[in-house]
C-alpha cells in the first residue's frame, strides 16, 4: 500500500535512475499529456511530498523549470529498468508514462493525477498538504495545530487527512492508534498527547525508508509486520481479543477494542 514511506522510496528510485540525465525519449499514455515529448529535457531531481511525487525537469529550449507530478494512490508504481531489461513489473496495459534516459528507463504504472506544471506552480498541486512526515522540514507543532483546528473530527480520518499531516495512509493510521491505545473513533479533542502521536507516526514511517516491506512491529517476517492492520478477526498480539475491521469515514480501519477502548458515551 503506497503510503509516505513507499512514495519516498519511489522518489529515490527515480532519483537514482534519472537525476542528472538528459531524456532520450518519453511516452505519455494519459490523454492530457498524449502529445507531450520530453526528449532532450534534463532531469534535475526527484522529490516526494506526502504521497505526491515531483520529478523536476529543465526544458532544453529556454531552460525553464517544470515538474512532472504523479500520485500512486492505492495501486500506482514507478519502476526503473536497465537498458534492454524486460519491463516485467506490471502488465503493459497499466503503463501510463515512460521516461527514457541513456542508462535507465523509468516506467510509471497506473499513475494518477499525472500533470506537467511549471515548477513555480507546484504549490497548486501540493500546497494544501500539511507538514510532510518524511521531509527535512517536518514540523510536528504545525501538524498538531492543524489536527487541533478540527477538534470534533474522529482521530482516524484526521490522521488520513493530508491537510493535517502528509504521508499517513490506512496502515500507519491503524498502527499508530493501536500503539497509542486510542480508539480510531475518538474525537481529536479527546486524544491525549497529539504531539506524541505525530512523533510516533514519523518514527514508524522513517523506519521503513529504504525498504519495500512495511513493518511497524520490528519484524520483517511475513504475517508479523503489523499489530492490527490487515488482521481482522485475528487475535490481538497484546491481549488476544479479536481485531476489528470497520469502515470509518469511507476508509477501513483496524483496531483492538480492548487495547483501544472507546470513550464512554
Ligand atoms: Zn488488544
Amino acid at each position: 500500500m503506497p503510503e509516505g514511506d513507499t512514495v519516498w522510496n519511489t522518489a529515490r528510485v527515480l532519483e537514482r535512475a534519472l537525476a542528472g540525465a538528459r531524456l532520450t525519449g518519453s511516452d505519455f499514455r494519459v490523454p492530457r499529456l498524449a502529445t507531450t515529448d520530453l526528449t532532450g529535457w534534463s532531469v534535475r531531481e526527484s522529490a516526494s511530498r506526502g504521497k505526491h511525487l515531483l520529478l523536476r525537469l529543465e526544458a532544453p529550449a529556454d531552460g525553464s523549470r517544470w515538474t512532472l507530478h504523479s500520485h500512486l494512490r492505492m495501486d500506482g508504481a514507478w519502476r526503473a529498468y536497465a537498458p534492454g531489461e524486460r519491463w516485467a513489473a506490471r502488465p503493459a496495459h497499466l503503463i501510463r508514462v515512460v521516461l527514457r534516459a541513456p542508462t535507465a528507463t523509468a516506467v510509471g504504472y497506473h499513475l494518477h493525477e499525472v500533470a506537467l506544471v511549471p515548477t513555480v506552480e507546484e504549490a497548486r498541486l501540493v500546497g494544501h498538504l500539511g507538514p510532510d512526515l518524511l521531509s527535512d522540514d517536518w514540523d510536528p507543532a504545525e501538524a498538531v495545530r492543524r489536527l487541533s483546528a478540527r477538534p470534533d473530527t474522529a482521530i482516524g480520518p484526521a490522521l488520513l487527512d493530508q491537510r493535517n499531516l502528509a504521508g499517513v495512509g490506512n496502515l500507519y493510521k491503524s498502527e499508530v492508534l493501536f500503539l497509542r491505545g486510542i480508539d480510531p473513533r475518538t474525537p481529536v479533542r479527546d486524544v491525549p498527547d497529539l504531539r506524541g502521536m505525530v512523533a510516533l507516526a514519523r518514527e514508524l514511517l522513517a523506519a521503513n525508508r529504504g525498504r519495500w516491506i512495511q513493518s511497524t512491529t520490528g519484524s520483517l517476517r511475513r504475517g508479523q509486520t503489523s499489530y492490527v492492520y490487515g488482521r481482522r478477526a485475528q487475535p490481538c498480539r497484546r491481549c488476544g481479543t479479536a481485531v476489528r475491521k470497520e469502515e470509518l469515514g469511507e476508509r477501513v480501519t483496524y483496531w483492538c477494542p480492548t487495547c483501544q477502548p472507546g470513550t464512554p458515551a
